[in-house]
């Protein structure tokens, strides 16, 4: 088994570091025959606008959107949720755009655009996942379909899953905490044949 980390913008380096730590291959994709050596993605934090806008030049987002469609697995941390997301209120940027969910860009307000919470996240166990949140989106609403993983204590919802797709608004790779990358791997495992 080996899982991609899209390398295009953004925190890429730190997602294949947490892989490794947990002792799976994992690569870095830019090219669209990179996607048909991996049985999964990770699209990392950073500029969803310049992640978009490169995923279309590099002839990237029409791929993967139909390898998602027929069950590839991938997991889309903060600037990846956002692409992975069917709406993001009418914003004028290109996105995957595979995800039931509705997203807010940038919504914790200017004085919290980075913070630290503890998060419980089903499936981790009852030890609260330490969240990183940096210039974080809100998950608005969740189709039928999403499962909530996580939520901040007003309620907010910080970590979905839709079949194999996994999405969250903060940053596991940017902690010492590899249960995140762990579930993904799963997921992943459960998939590939
Ligand atoms: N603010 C970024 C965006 O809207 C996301 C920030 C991040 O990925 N840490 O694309």
């Amino acid at each position: 088994m080996r899982i991609g980390v899209l390398a295009l913008q953004g925190d890429f380096r730190e997602h294949v570091a947490a892989l490794r730590r947990l002792g799976v291959e994992a690569s870095e994709v830019r090219l669209p025959e990179d996607l048909d050596a991996v049985d999964g993605l990770i699209i990392p934090g950073g500029e969803s606008t310049t992640i978009g806008k490169l995923l279309v030049a590099f002839n990237l987002r029409d791929k993967l959107r139909a390898m998602i469609e027929r069950g590839f697995p991938v997991y889309g941390t903060c600037a990846g949720v956002i692409l992975l997301a069917k709406d993001i209120g009418g914003l004028d940027q290109p996105l995957i755009g595979t995800m039931d969910v509705r997203v807010e860009r940038n919504a914790f307000g200017r004085q919290v655009d980075s913070f630290e919470a503890p998060v419980r996240i089903e499936g981790l166990g009852d030890q609260p996942f330490p969240a990183v949140f940096i210039r974080a989106p809100r998950i608005r609403d969740a189709g039928a379909g999403v499962a909530v993983l996580g939520r901040l204590d007003d309620g907010t919802i910080v970590a979905v899953r839709q079949g194999a797709m996994l999405g969250s608004a903060f940053h596991p790779e940017l902690t010492d905490d590899l249960r995140f990358h762990q579930l993904f791997v799963r997921l992943v495992e459960s998939r590939s044949t």
